[in-house]
């Protein structure tokens, strides 16, 4: 599973980021930088946690192409 962000959704109030701190960064003006590798399977639960928190619905967890072939 990857985190997906839509930066147009996006409202920038880093909230995922206090959530998933291992798993999103924020930029200078405080919108994610999500990071493009596989989510951990021990993290897995508070990244679903993150995508239901987010307020614009700019967060989802999607399959890989790679993870769908497994
Ligand atoms: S919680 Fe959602 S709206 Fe807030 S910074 Fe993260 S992705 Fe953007």
């Amino acid at each position: 599973m990857r985190l997906r962000l839509d930066p147009i959704a996006c409202a920038g109030h880093g909230l995922c980021a206090d959530l998933l701190p291992e798993h999103v960064d924020l930029d200078e003006w405080g919108y994610p930088l999500v990071h493009p590798g596989p989510v951990p399977a021990d993290v897995l639960r508070r990244a679903r946690d993150a995508v239901a928190a987010c307020p614009t619905l700019a967060l989802r967890l999607e399959r890989s192409e790679r993870d769908r072939s497994r």
